[in-house]
């Protein structure tokens, strides 16, 4: 008989073997935080939700949408909707109220948590329940339960989670990912990064984004306590890795960035950066550029890690991680580690004659949530999913050329925005830049550059594009450069190059 992989097989280890280990450390002096709690304590919680919502009639496959940045109540929530077969959707916590209302909506959610100071903003936000988290409100649902409530064996292609897109492009659409998605995920991740019980987790990815990469389940899995982070402050992450004695966290490039200042910043002062030979951090979402990757390693001591997906794969499909004893040098180490990696097991790859990157997998999702359509655009024969990003498989490595849409045209010359965006980071003026194509009556298009500078530095426009000349082939080079104070990102990490398209 075929016994079904799903979430409740992570819960139920966490509870067998890891009762009394801490399974969360709440963020301090948020209202309605749950403080320090062991892997008992969290499941029990998840036991009171679960009972409670069987009293409000919410049944098995209703969708339960949750609008909060990091907390415990998110794990809880998490644990209690998926184990009994409810639907959780994570909703990205900085969108606009009516973006929030569409998700919302779109979902058809029964119940929507809403952090307590977001309740405000999202005063157009409703569904059957609406409830606030703040310790009050929802007193009777974070409450710890019995241990007996009834667990409903659920199917292992039922939905678990519905994640909607973070859209650099289009309207949110709502990513289905079933249990057994989530379960190859969370295992061959967590495999991949070597997460044991030593382990010390900081939740410095937004959970809401998709599903924290499958961490909360391969944590619970292993016992491994779970360090909540609000708000992603560098020197507030210094501290947390130093107090709890944290071993792994995620994030996006611009987390790198901000860690690696918190780092210079902090051995300016004379103090040691903690961590340093212990700590390891994933990131992905979005291309880190190698003068970053580089700059992060020798600051904290810590080692980089690279991983690339979409939501649409649960999210992770490749891992890069290089071993120290392969001797390189700082610098390339950085530049191996541009590339997004090998695929996980059970993965398996292609690039099409076009450069894009092809995917099958038993990740990959069965579809969006009530739009066909949109599914079918994304798939090709035989289960493949086209990720819409160029791609070279080489030696079984994938590097990560472009968005295809991201891609430059000029004089019938490709042009990788990676590329040029890699160039302008290595210049030491340059804090962040994007590069995106504009219209040429020439050449089609021509690559033009949007560029943050750092605090206090002057560089101008001939000076940074005649340093891309130094260093790219003359036609990718920037033939114009518009400074800014910050690049417009999703919550995610991703520039929103359409709206830079748009200025
Ligand atoms: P999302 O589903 O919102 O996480 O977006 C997925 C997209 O993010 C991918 O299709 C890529 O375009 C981009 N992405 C994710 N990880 C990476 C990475 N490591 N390097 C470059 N782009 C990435």
């Amino acid at each position: 008989m075929p016994i079904p992989l799903t979430v409740s097989d992570f819960a139920y280890r966490a509870r067998l073997v890891h009762r009394d280990r801490l399974a969360v450390v709440d963020e301090p002096g948020v209202p309605g935080a749950l403080g320090r709690l062991t892997y008992g304590e969290l499941l029990a919680r998840a036991d009171g939700m679960a009972a409670e919502l069987d009293r409000m009639g919410v049944a098995a496959g209703a969708r339960v949408a949750i609008v909060s940045p990091n907390s415990a109540k998110f794990l809880v929530a998490l644990l209690a909707t998926l184990t009994t077969g409810r639907v959780l959707v994570p909703v990205n916590f900085r969108l606009a109220a009516a973006e929030v209302a569409f998700i919302v909506g779109d979902a058809e959610a029964e119940v929507v948590l809403i952090d307590p100071e977001l309740d405000g903003a999202l005063r157009t936000v409703g569904a059957v329940h609406r409830i606030v988290m703040d310790g009050e409100a929802d007193a009777a649902l974070f409450a710890p339960g019995g241990e007996g409530a009834e667990r409903p064996e659920v199917p292992e292609d039922a939905p678990a989670t519905i994640n909607y897109t973070s859209g650099t492009t289009a309207d949110p659409k709502g990513v289905v990912l079933t249990h057994r998605q989530h379960w190859v995920n969370a295992v061959t991740f967590g495999w991949e990064l070597g997460l044991a019980e030593q382990d010390v987790y900081l939740h410095t990815l937004p959970q809401f984004h998709v599903n924290g990469w499958g961490m909360p389940l391969a944590t619970a899995a292993m016992g491994v306590p779970n360090v909540i982070v609000r708000t992603v402050r560098g020197d507030e992450i210094l501290r947390r890795v130093d107090a709890e004695g944290v071993t792994l966290l995620c994030g996006a490039s611009a987390v790198v960035a901000t860690i690696a200042e918190a780092a210079e910043a902090l051995a300016g002062s004379g103090a040691a950066v903690p961590g340093a030979g212990r700590v390891r951090m994933v990131s992905g979402g979005a291309a880190t550029p190698a003068a970053v990757i580089e700059r992060f390693e020798r600051l904290t001591g810590w080692e980089m890690i690279h991983a690339y997906g979409l939501t649409e794969t649960a999210p992770v499909l490749t891992v890069n991680r290089v071993p120290a004893r392969d001797g390189l040098d700082g610098a390339q180490r950085a530049e191996r580690l541009t590339r997004a990696g090998a695929p996980l097991l059970g993965v398996r790859l292609q690039v099409d004659e076009d450069g894009e990157l092809l995917a099958r997998s038993a990740k990959v999702f069965d579809g969006y949530w009530g739009r066909p359509d949109l599914t079918a655009r994304a798939m090709r024969d035989g289960g493949w999913l086209a990720t819409g990003d160029g791609a070279e498989l080489t030696d079984g490595s994938v590097r990560i050329t472009d968005r295809k849409k991201d891609v430059i045209i000029t004089g019938g010359e490709n042009v990788s925005s990676l590329e040029v965006e890699g160039c302008l980071h290595r210049h030491p003026a340059v804090a962040d830049a994007a590069v995106i194509g504009l219209p040429h009556e020439r050449w089609g298009e021509t690559p033009h550059a949007v560029v943050v500078l750092r605090d206090g530095e002057t560089a101008g426009e001939d000076e940074l594009i005649a340093f891309c000349r130094e260093h790219l082939t003359h036609f990718k080079c920037p033939t114009s450069i518009a400074f800014r104070d910050e690049l417009p990102r999703t919550a995610t990490g991703k520039v929103q190059k359409y709206r830079l398209r748009e200025e």
